[in-house]
């Protein structure tokens, strides 16, 4: 088969869908991969690792011309929506409900949209947004350690704290992958963590595998209250799967809490777990509401496209190399976790969500 990559256009979009490594292992199975010139460098991949890994170097039009099977990291861009056609399949993030023009222009090209944000694994978990988690979850806490920095706004608070000296008390809301990660890094760094999880399961296995110290707590509201009121760093981290995150903490919490703390909110993708929350980006990550510093980027991976792509491309590799070999149509009759996947073919939409929103047929 042929398969290709393309260059990332949309703005500070750096990560790249495959990685040389993975060229070796698609040509190794016998496939042609074109790469379009330049598509690794915001990675750290220049265009000769991946010739020396056995791709072609062409222009993006060629790739988009020539691939049965093209992988990308973000939704196409407008400008790209010309090369969408039927025998093309595209492996990529999508998010159609957030794009009308999107899902029209991908709907009315006949193209394949096999979207990474709704492929599931056997236990229903997403394993292609797994990865993106763990960065945001990770990242949080260097985040939280940078703006806790009193030039830069924060309390002036040291996370892991000094000899003699107590360390900083880090609250996240929501014990799941991005919860675990951001608990595990702020008490990796010495810090009294607290994790609060309306899921006792969860709350059960967190306090199994946690170091000491990390406590958890039951997500009540007084549980909530309590806690961030001492807290020099809050992550929000809560997701409802479908819907938008809950305000854990509103303006009244927020005003209880101490001046200089820092409020870090990877929902923010989903709202945001604070009820002061707003969407921010790279270039100004952070802004000040009742003396909390929040930090809310909608795309925090974003900002280390070199472990990001790493990460990314481990967990899409293996359902790329199996379409590739079989045949899209043939790899998702297999796996029903990979089918879950499929949200257009043939002209057809076949995500009832996305119908809606728009008004679409399925
Ligand atoms: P997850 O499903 O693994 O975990 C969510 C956790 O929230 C679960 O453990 C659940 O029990 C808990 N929860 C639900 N309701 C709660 C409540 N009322 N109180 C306390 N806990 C509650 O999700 P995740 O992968 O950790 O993602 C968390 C959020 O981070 C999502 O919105 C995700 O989209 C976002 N995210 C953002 C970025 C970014 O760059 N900003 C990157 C990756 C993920």
């Amino acid at each position: 088969m042929i398969v290709g990559v393309v260059k990332e256009i949309r703005t500070a979009e750096s990560r790249v869908a495959l990685v040389p490594a993975g060229v070796e292992v698609l040509c190794a199975h016998g496939h042609r991969v074109l790469v379009a010139r330049g598509a690794g460098i915001g990675a750290g991949y220049d265009d000769e690792s991946y010739v020396q890994a056995g791709a072609q170097i062409t222009d993006a039009a060629s790739v988009w011309g020539e691939a049965e099977l093209l992988l990308k990291v973000k939704e196409p861009q407008p400008s790209e929506f010309p090369f969408l056609r039927s025998g093309l399949a595209l492996f990529t993030y999508f998010h159609f409900a957030a794009d009308e023009d999107l899902t029209r222009a991908v709907l009315d090209s006949g193209c394949a949209a096999i979207a990474y944000e709704t492929v599931e694994d056997a236990a229903g978990r997403l394993p292609l947004l797994t990865p993106m988690s763990e960065v945001a979850g990770r990242m949080a806490i260097q985040e939280a350690a940078k703006y806790l920095e009193r030039p830069q706004g924060g309390r002036g608070v040291l996370l892991g704290g000094v000899p003699g000296v107590t360390p900083a008390s880090v609250v996240v809301l929501g014990g799941g992958v991005v919860g675990t990660e951001a608990a595990r890094m702020a008490a990796g760094l010495g810090a009294r963590v607290t994790i609060i999880d309306i899921s006792l399961p969860r709350l059960r296995y967190l306090a199994d595998v946690m170091p000491a110290n990390v406590t958890t707590l039951a997500s009540y509201p007084e549980n909530i209250r309590s806690a961030v009121k001492s807290a020099d760093v809050v992550v929000g981290a809560v997701l409802v799967r479908g819907a938008k995150a809950p305000h854990l903490v509103d303006r009244e919490f927020l005003r209880q809490m101490q001046l200089g703390a820092v409020a870090v909110d990877p929902a923010i993708d989903q709202g945001g777990c604070f009820e002061t929350s707003r969407p921010t980006t790279h270039d100004a990550p952070i802004y000040e509401e009742e003396g909390v510093v929040h930090y809310c980027v909608t795309n925090m991976p974003g900002a280390v496209p070199v472990t990001s792509t790493a990460a990314l491309t481990n967990a899409t590799l293996p359902y790329a190399l199996r379409m590739a070999d079989m045949g899209w149509r043939a790899a998702i009759a297999a796996d029903a976790g990979l089918a879950k996947g499929l949200n257009i073919a043939d002209n057809a939409l076949f995500c009832p969500g996305v119908a809606e929103t728009f008004a679409l047929p399925l």
